[in-house]
C-alpha cells in the first residue's frame, strides 16, 4: 500500500513532488505444529501471544500445535491469536514462521516465497536446507547461530535455555532409573546412604545438572577440562574433581580445546576411579563442530556397581559412553545407560516457555518501532551474526561480531 502523492498544485509549479512513501503492513507471525517425530515443543506459547500482539503484530496458531506441551487452541484464542486449521493454510498465510526445529523439506515447501523464518536451522550440518530456503527467497535467523559471546544477546539464547532444561531433565531420567534415594536418610527401617554422583563437562547442561542433583541432597562431584568453572560447580553445591595434569583446557569463547593425550590418560585414570565409586555419571562433555570425547570406557561401566545409571547427554555427538545407543535407555553390564537426545523436548511446557521468551526479545530487537514490522538490520553484531539468509542470498557464515 502507498500513499498517494499529491498532484501539483498549478500548472508551472516547479517545486519536487516528495518520493512516495511505503507504508509498511504489520506481519501475521504464523506457529505452525512441529513434524519432527517426537518433538513436544512449541515455538510460541500463550503468553508470547499477547506480548506480540502488544508489538503490533498479529498471529496465527496451527489447530493443536501446543497440544503436546499443555497449550489448547482455546488458551492460544484468549490469548489473542487465530488458530487455524492445517499447516498448509498456516505456512501460505504467515510473513514470519516461527519454529522451534529445523523445517522438513515438505515444510519448506508451503513456505510462502520472501517470508522470513525465525527457529533453530543449523547451517553447517544443513546445506540442503540452506539451498532449498534461499531457493524461496526467504530471510531466515537461525535461533543456534546467535553470537553467544555478546553480552546482549544472553535474553535471546535459546541454546543456553534448552541446555539448562536438558541438564536439569538428565538428572530426572537418572533419579527414574536409579533404585534409590537421592538424598541420605537416617528412618526406623535404616540408614540410606546419599547417593553419588558424578556429572563430567561443566557447561550450560553440566552447571543445571550439578544444582539438581544436589538440591535433591546427592553428594555431587564434577570435571571440566576449562580450570574456570571450578568457582560456579563449588557455587551450586558440587565439588570440582581436578585431572593430576598441569594444563589449561579453555580454547577460547568460553569452548574446551582438545586436550593432549597425557592429559587424557591422567584423566581416563581419574575418571575410572570415579565409575567405581559413584552411582550415576551424567556426561555433557562437548567441544563444538568435533565429535563427544570418549570419557567412558566399556571397562568404566563395567566396574560400576549394578543399578548405577548413566545419563549420555553428548548421545547425539557420538555419545561420551562407549556404550551409548542415541535415542535409547539400554542396560548394559547391569548400568542402565540413558542416550536420550529430545531431553529438553520431555518437559515441553518448560522448555516452549523458555524458547518462546528467547524469541521474544529477539523479535523486540527487530521491531524497536513496534508496529508490527522487522527490521533486519545487518550492522548489528547479534542480529548479523544469527541471519543466515537475506532475501535469498546466503549470508552464513558471518564476519567475527566486532565485542566492545
Ligand atoms: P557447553 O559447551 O556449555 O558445555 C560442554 C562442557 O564440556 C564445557 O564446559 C567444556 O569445557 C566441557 N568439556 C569439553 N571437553 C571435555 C573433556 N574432554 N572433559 C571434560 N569436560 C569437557 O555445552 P552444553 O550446552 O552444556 O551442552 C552439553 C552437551 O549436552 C552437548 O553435547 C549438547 O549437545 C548436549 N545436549 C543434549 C541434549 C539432549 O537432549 N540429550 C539437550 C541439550 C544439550
Amino acid at each position: 500500500m502507498q500513499i498517494a502523492v499529491p498532484a501539483e498544485s498549478a500548472a508551472g509549479d516547479t517545486r519536487v513532488a516528495a518520493p512516495p512513501e511505503t507504508i509498511k503492513k504489520a506481519s501475521l507471525i504464523g506457529v505452525p505444529k512441529e513434524t519432527a517425530p517426537g518433538e513436544k515443543r512449541v515455538a510460541t506459547v500463550p503468553e508470547v501471544v499477547e506480548k506480540l500482539v502488544k508489538l503490533g503484530f498479529s498471529v496465527a496458531v496451527e489447530s493443536s500445535a501446543g497440544d503436546a506441551s499443555n497449550f489448547s487452541d482455546e488458551t492460544y484464542r484468549a490469548a489473542g491469536a487465530e488458530v487455524v486449521p492445517t499447516a498448509a493454510e498456516l505456512w501460505a498465510r504467515s510473513d514470519i514462521v516461527f519454529k522451534v526445529r529445523a523445517p522438513s523439506p515438505d515444510e519448506v515447501a508451503l513456505m510462502r516465497e520472501g517470508g522470513s523464518l525465525i527457529g533453530f536451522i543449523w547451517p553447517a550440518q544443513n546445506p540442503e536446507l540452506m539451498q532449498q530456503l534461499a531457493g524461496k527467497k526467504a530471510t531466515v535467523l537461525a535461533i543456534d547461530s546467535l553470537p553467544r559471546q555478546l553480552s546482549r544477546a544472553q535474553k535471546m539464547d535459546a541454546l543456553t535455555s534448552m541446555a539448562g532444561v536438558s541438564g536439569y531433565r538428565a538428572v530426572i531420567e537418572a533419579a527414574n532409573a536409579f533404585g534409590r534415594f537421592f538424598n541420605g536418610q537416617v528412618t526406623a527401617a535404616g540408614k540410606i546412604p546419599p547417593a553419588k554422583v558424578f556429572i563430567a563437562g561443566a557447561g550450560v547442561a553440566g552447571l543445571a545438572a550439578i544444582g539438581t542433583a544436589a538440591n535433591l541432597g546427592a553428594i555431587v562431584r564434577a570435571n571440566d577440562t576449562r580450570a574456570e568453572v571450578a568457582d560456579q560447580v563449588v557455587s551450586l553445591g558440587g565439588e570440582f574433581v581436578k585431572v593430576d595434569y598441569e594444563e589449561e583446557g579453555s580454547g577460547g569463547g568460553g569452548y574446551a580445546k582438545v586436550m593432549s593425550e597425557g592429559f587424557q590418560k591422567a584423566q581416563r585414570e581419574m575418571y575410572a576411579k570415579q565409575a567405581r565409586e559413584v552411582d550415576i555419571i551424567i556426561t555433557t562433555a562437548l567441544i563444538p563442530g568435533k565429535p563427544a570425547p570418549k570419557l567412558i570406557t566399556a571397562d568404566m561401566v563395567k566396574s560400576m556397581k549394578p543399578g548405577s545409571v548413566i545419563v549420555d547427554m553428548a548421545a547425539e555427538q557420538g555419545g561420551n559412553c562407549e556404550l551409548t545407543e542415541p535415542g535409547q535407555a539400554v542396560v548394559k553390564h547391569g548400568v542402565t545407560i540413558v542416550g536420550y537426545t529430545d531431553l529438553a523436548s520431555r518437559l515441553a511446557k518448560q522448555s516452549s516457555t523458555l524458547y518462546s521468551n528467547n524469541l521474544l526479545r529477539l523479535t523486540e530487537e527487530l521491531c524497536k518501532t513496534k508496529d508490527g514490522v522487522i527490521d533486519v538490520n545487518m550492522d548489528d553484531d547479534a542480529i548479523r551474526g544469527l541471519t543466515v539468509i537475506k532475501e535469498g542470498g546466503i549470508t552464513w557464515p558471518p564476519p567475527p561480531p566486532k565485542i566492545p
